[in-house]
């Protein structure tokens, strides 16, 4: 029998790698296809990048193959914004695509899977008739905004962010322009003309996978599924196939101090407080946050890119500097809840894991994924600043915790939330909606050679 081989492309940054790896496992693994892992490289050090991608535990059938470096010491952030930067290393990196799938080991792919800021591989593959899906990382509810910006971008003069109301969008609750994602609250600037133009680009996708399962976001989907967002182009057929979120991760003797310390606690009684791969607080924020930790007596596994603050904190906290094996933290059984940034990776990972959230967003769309883990899906609580205060104050935060970890209204959203993990779960099992969305595609593929 003929082998199928899928190529999949994801834009630099973590937050894209590990989903997108993870469905490249799956596909592998549970498919039987073999995948070639197309890596966007720079002359920047990567170290959890590599401890990812390297290693040696990796199925058979998946190859990692590295795109020539991008010299990215020129393009500073200086005078370029992050979303920006990563843009211009993905059209640099992707001059090479076409060479680079003619040459794979496996011969040209039956199909290429790629990342939100990948879309000139589409010229690419139309030249090479090599069919190409999205893989679209964050929210569905975020799809459903990201398939409606080009018409907001038409109909609206001025700045989104001014608009008195918050804005009606197909699939979404009304945006309120506070929670408008990073990149579009200022339409001169160069984020948001690139942001435009990968978005504007997903209708040519021949379908879009969602990290996202049926039961979580339903109304959306349903819409998307229905709503013509185009005029002319139909939205492409979309296939929920996660909650893909890291499966296995290699652990260093400090993972296993504090996964040690985490096995010694009861049940569900620890706050796990992490800010993704990039989030950072002020000085004055990290104080506030280790007082309102202290007030709030519970126990709580910390991690934090300057820990000098936290003699305070010691009694029943642990204190992780820089990064931590995330999945596995929030999968142990005392995990209890988890103050999260909110990334769409960090919120499936606790949702999936039956862990309810507080939510501190802190860039891109985490203000509307904080908007939907509270208002919609109810498996989380945002913390309220306060008129004029630059930072939430400890006693808030004490307030926050305490809800989540002891109070009634805290089991609520516990057993909800836990539900919800479960319907995870059995989404992801042969035969689930998630299993089988992905393999209605595969399936195409097999059938295509
Ligand atoms: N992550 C981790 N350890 C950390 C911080 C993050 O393993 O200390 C992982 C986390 O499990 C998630 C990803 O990095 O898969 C972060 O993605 P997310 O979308 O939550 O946020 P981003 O970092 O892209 O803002």
């Amino acid at each position: 029998m003929q082998l199928t081989h899928v190529a999949i492309l994801p834009s630099p940054g973590l937050g894209h790698l590990i989903p997108l790896f993870e469905l490249a496992k799956r596909l592998v693994v549970h498919h039987g296809i073999h995948v070639s892992f197309l890596v966007i490289n720079t002359n920047e050090a990567t170290t959890a990048q590599d401890q990812l991608l390297r290693s040696p535990t990796l199925p058979p059938g998946l190859e990692v193959v590295d795109l020539p470096l991008v010299d990215v010491s020129a393009i500073t952030t200086d005078d370029i914004t992050m979303l920006a930067r990563l843009c211009v290393i993905a059209e640099e990196s992707l001059k090479s695509l076409r060479s680079v799938l003619i040459g794979l080991a496996l011969g040209k792919p039956n199909a290429l899977v790629i990342d939100l800021f990948c879309t000139q591989a589409f010229q690419v593959c139309n030249d090479l008739s090599i069919p190409t899906y999205s893989f679209f990382t964050p929210s569905v509810t975020f799809l459903a905004f990201s398939l409606y910006l080009p018409t907001l971008d038409r109909e609206v003069e001025g700045e989104f962010i001014d608009l008195p109301e918050p804005i009606a969008i197909p699939g979404c609750s009304p945006v309120r322009p506070g929670d408008l994602v990073d990149q579009v609250r200022n339409r001169k600037i160069d984020e948001y003309k690139w942001c435009l133009f990968h978005l504007s680009r997903l209708p040519l996708a021949a379908g879009i996978f969602l990290n996202s399962w049926e039961d979580l976001e339903p109304v959306s989907l349903k819409t998307i599924r229905e709503h013509p967002f185009y005029l002319q182009i139909p939205t492409p057929p979309v296939y929920p196939i996660g909650p893909l979120i890291k499966q296995d991760e290699e652990l260093t003797i400090s993972d296993k101090e504090y996964l040690a310390w985490l096995d010694k606690q009861p049940p569900d009684s620890v706050l796990f407080v992490a800010h993704g791969s990039g989030g950072t607080l002020s000085s004055e924020q990290l104080t506030e946050m280790a007082w309102g930790l202290e007030l709030s007596k519970q126990r709580f596994l910390w991690v934090i890119r300057t820990p000098r603050f936290l003699e305070k904190t010691q009694g029943v906290g642990m204190v992780v500097p820089s990064w931590a094996q995330q999945a596995t933290v929030v999968r142990h059984p005392s995990t209890g809840g988890f103050l999260s940034h909110c990334g769409w990776n960090s919120s499936l990972d606790s949702v999936s894991n039956g862990v309810p959230m507080i939510a501190w967003p802190l860039y891109a769309e985490q203000k509307m994924n904080a908007s939907l883990l509270t208002e919609e899906i109810g498996v989380a609580v945002k913390p309220v600043k306060g008129p004029g205060k630059k930072v939430i104050g400890r006693e808030e935060i004490n307030r926050v915790v305490r809800l989540v970890m002891e109070s009634e209204e805290g089991k609520v959203m516990r057993h909800k939330v836990k539900q919800l993990g479960h319907s995870a779960s059995r989404a992801l099992e042969t035969g689930g909606s998630s299993f089988d969305s992905l393999a209605c595609v595969v399936k195409k593929w097999k059938g295509n050679q």
